[in-house]
């Protein structure tokens, strides 16, 4: 498919298209059947998009061209485009259109990446949360509460006969209160936000032959899992992505865990100690069918201070190690019988998770979440101004100095949605974006 916009896109389009039903004028959200040609010759039949101004996605005079495809045709018909008169748009050209005409914020262009980008159902839905404009109506909330401290402010300095400043102070107070409170639980909602982008970072370990290679292959035979390979931080290991049930997991595969089939070659306590050190989440996995070891109890030692869930491993066989175990029961409540030989139980794995990192439906959908480091960063600055702000007005500091920090807030929130973001950092957003965006 080839996009144009711009005022000139439909006389572009005219001189190459030729369409079946001559006599009608272009209406906007329409398609037309035709030809592409040149010099009166056929390059391609073709279903033209209409979108007319400012009802498009760039508010401009847009329309689609679809081909039947292949890489010579939508060349030619791209080169034609340019012969007579449109220009090679730059990558992410189209959303910043959309930015820039004022359809959206920066916030919601970015999150147009996310959508394109997600590896998870989750993750797209965030972004598409955010590309609805949940977050920027989040962040103009915050703006208006400090505008409105402004007004408050300047009402003191405009008129001081009145020697409102007492009240003010402490009005001025309870309001910056409230705002570094909005910001702190954004900003806090980040760590959520990145392991929903990210994946939660997990660690399977567990003495040998206890049965980590046998239950990363069963979650990752989940018939709906989507594997991605990426390499791990840590020598030796590759990262896998899936996304089970919308869970996004990103399992820490050691060179060995999938293959070592070799007795000689298991992932031993050591190794186990190194990967579970980056983990977000820690699978400790024990064979019920044996009593707690020497090795187990070091593995256990290793899953204390993090997110884990025991798993007692083999419970197709006569398990003796059961859930109530004191000594399991001390490390952690989550602890889930299952059978990675043939999948038992791995749906309580799952569910164990969502429980352990909160992410079922109703907490995704009624928490504001934030993914992107630069919201984050920007947020993290508003809160420090916050600070200084009331810092000032704590040491009794003239109004219009108060008002200064004030307005620095101001100003890293507008960075956030982009009404005061400078030249540079657009083209850097937008150079992340894929042509035709
Ligand atoms: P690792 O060394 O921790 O990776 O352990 P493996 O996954 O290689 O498993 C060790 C042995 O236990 C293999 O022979 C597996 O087939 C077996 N095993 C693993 N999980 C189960 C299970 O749930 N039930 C049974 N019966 N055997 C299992």
């Amino acid at each position: 498919m080839i996009r144009m916009s711009g005022k000139d896109s439909f006389k572009v389009l005219e001189k190459i298209f030729k369409p079946k039903n001559k006599s009608n004028k272009i209406k906007g959200y329409t398609i037309k059947y035709g030809n592409i040609v040149e010099n009166g010759e056929i390059v391609d039949e073709v279903l033209v998009s209409y979108f007319k101004a400012p009802k498009s996605y760039t508010t401009e005079d847009m329309c689609e061209i679809n081909s039947h495809g292949g890489n010579i045709i939508v060349r030619k018909i791209l080169e034609l485009c340019l012969q007579n008169g449109a220009e090679l748009a730059e990558p992410g050209e189209f959303t910043k259109r959309a930015f820039l005409n004022g359809r959206i914020d920066l916030l919601q262009a970015e999150s147009v990446i996310d959508v394109i980008h997600a590896k998870s159902e989750r993750e797209a839905k965030t972004g598409i949360k955010q590309l609805e404009g949940i977050l920027s109506k989040k962040i103009a909330e915050i703006k208006q509460n400090i505008l409105d401290v402004m007004v408050n402010i300047e009402v003191a300095i405009d008129y001081p006969e009145y020697d409102v400043d007492e009240v003010t102070h402490q009005q001025i107070m309870e309001m910056l209160d409230q705002v570094e409170e909005k910001l702190a639980k954004l900003e806090k909602s980040f760590d959520n936000g990145k392991l929903i982008k990210d994946g939660i970072k997990t660690a399977i370990i567990g003495k040998p032959n206890a049965g980590k290679s046998s239950l990363l292959n069963a979650i990752l035979k989940e018939e709906r899992a989507i594997v991605t390979e990426y390499e791990g931080t840590t020598r030796d290991t590759i990262e896998e992505f899936v996304t089970i049930h919308g869970i996004p997991l990103k399992i820490i595969d050691t060179a060995g865990i999938r293959q070592a089939k070799d007795e000689v070659e298991k992932i031993g306590i050591a190794k186990s100690k190194e990967i579970a050190k980056e983990a977000d989440l820690i699978i400790a996995i024990l064979d019920s069918t044996k009593e707690i070891t020497h090795e187990d109890r070091e593995i256990l030692e290793l899953a204390k201070s993090k997110n884990t869930i025991i798993v007692l491993n083999k419970i197709d066989l006569k398990s003796i190690l059961k859930s109530d175990n004191m000594q399991l029961q001390k490390v952690t409540k989550h602890i889930i019988n299952l059978s990675a030989l043939n999948g038992i139980g791995l749906e309580n794995l799952y569910d164990e998770i969502c429980k352990l990192f909160q992410l079922n439906e109703i907490n995704l959908d009624n928490e504001t979440v934030i993914t992107n480091i630069r919201h984050k960063n920007l947020i993290s600055k508003a809160i420090e101004n916050v600070k200084k702000t009331k810092e000032t007005i704590k040491n009794e500091m003239p109004l219009d100095i108060v008002a200064i920090f004030i307005k620095e807030v101001l100003e890293d929130l507008g960075n956030i949605t982009g009404e005061l973001v400078s030249e540079d950092i657009i083209n850097e957003i937008f150079a992340k974006f894929c042509l035709g965006k």
